[in-house]
């Protein structure tokens, strides 16, 4: 399929929407009523740092809600004031958290069924409404919902568009796009399903074990098995690896993207002749603003003397995985929570593990004076944050 020439053609269709309604003022004072909280704002005001009987709370200087989150969740709000009494989809979660998924869910926006692990596109009819989340939809759903006439609000964030342009670049000059992502995010399957040839490496050791095969060659069955799930189809090691242009999954860790393109930058200037490194290598900076910010007020905050963290944000969530790491790194207790519910009684804690598995934490809040970090991903609502503050506080009191 030509992405590039669908696209156009979507985005000119009088059934698709990517700029709103014209209804931002209610929506934002709803919003604000809903997802903000003072108790975040006075912390905030008091340099990020807030002391209550024996705790003492630090906020990192960048957390939660980011624009394009934020951006996101305002479209959804607006759609469904523009459209009161249509039926209303979303192709995935909004964005990955537990309690904003829940409104949507009472105000009747439904997320498309999945059967036997594939969407069910089947119950959306011409007049309904579908909306995109922030982190956008593969070309061929949208091809599907365009098909079907159905109204689209589009609400992906431009800078995953922007990755999705980089990968177009890539396409259109015959390199492999070498994306640094999750396989199975819904953000990285859009952007693949938008690039030509691709191959996709979740961390460094996996960018070595490609690079390693570019100057050495290897065993090129491993190669394909190693990478079954993460290259496009028909994918030859051999032949596809010649030149090739790095893209990310904007939620990755940014030293890491980068590292990743430094590597494959080293890797072609050694298999070819450094004065045809642009015949064999791109690179795009698509690291997105909000997602280097909070991992490096992260970075900072792990510099204070701290007891424990929490981070705060949905399970699915990548962005908020990875400042997790950050935490873990650096040997500090941390708990990845997604909501306060996961407090329990008797000092315990459902958290989170990086593996993804949960586990139970017993006297996670040691007795005596305690400073606690706090950080959330970027589609976490202040409110959440300020819950999980406030049950810290009691707990302690
Ligand atoms: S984390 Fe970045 S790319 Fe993702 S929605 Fe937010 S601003 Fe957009």
């Amino acid at each position: 399929m030509d992405t590039k020439a669908f696209k156009r053609t979507l985005q000119h269709s009088e059934n698709y929407n990517r700029k709103g309604f014209g209804h931002q003022a209610e929506v934002t004072t709803q919003l604000q009523s809903e997802y903000q909280s003072s108790l975040i704002q006075e912390i905030r005001d008091r340099n990020y740092s807030l002391q209550r009987g024996n705790v003492t709370i630090r906020l990192a200087e960048a957390f939660g809600f980011c624009w394009g989150v934020e951006r996101a969740v305002a479209m959804a709000y607006e759609t469904r004031q523009h459209f009161p009494t249509e039926q209303i989809w979303i192709t995935n979660e909004i964005i990955h958290n537990p309690s904003v998924n829940q409104r949507m869910q009472e105000m009747e926006v439904k997320f498309i069924p999945i059967e036997t692990g594939k969407k069910d596109f089947s119950v959306v009819e011409t007049n309904d409404v579908v909306i995109l989340p922030a982190f956008g939809a593969s070309v061929q759903e949208m091809q599907i919902l365009h098909d079907k006439g159905c109204k689209i609000v589009d609400t992906t964030c431009p800078w995953v568009s922007k990755v999705w342009n980089t990968v177009e670049k890539h396409k259109k000059i015959d390199y492999t796009s070498i994306i640094h992502g999750k396989y199975k995010h819904e953000e990285t399957v859009a952007t693949s399903s938008f690039a030509g040839k691709y191959l996709i490496v979740l961390n460094l050791k996996e960018a070595q074990y490609v690079a390693d095969y570019i100057l050495n060659g290897g065993n090129r069955e491993e190669f394909l098995q190693k990478f079954a799930k993460a290259c496009s189809a028909g994918f030859d090691p051999d032949r596809d690896l010649e030149r090739v242009g790095i893209a990310n999954q904007t939620t990755m860790l940014k030293g890491e993207t980068e590292q990743i393109g430094k590597l494959f930058e080293r890797t072609m200037m050694q298999k070819y002749n450094p004065t045809e490194l642009n015949q064999h290598f791109q690179s795009f900076n698509t690291i997105c603003d909000a997602t280097q910010e909070r991992q490096d007020a992260m970075l900072e905050l792990v510099q204070h003397n701290l007891d424990l963290m929490v981070v705060i944000g949905g399970f699915n969530s990548s962005n908020t995985t990875q400042l997790q790491q950050i935490a873990i790194e650096k040997s500090i207790p941390s708990y990845h929570i997604d909501c306060v519910e996961r407090i329990k009684p008797g000092n315990a804690i459902e958290h989170r593990q990086l593996n993804g598995e949960l586990a139970i934490a017993k006297n996670w809040l040691p007795a005596d004076k305690i400073v606690v970090g706090i950080t959330s991903g970027a589609s976490t609502p202040d409110k959440v944050v300020e819950d999980v503050i406030e049950k810290i506080f009691t707990l302690k009191a």
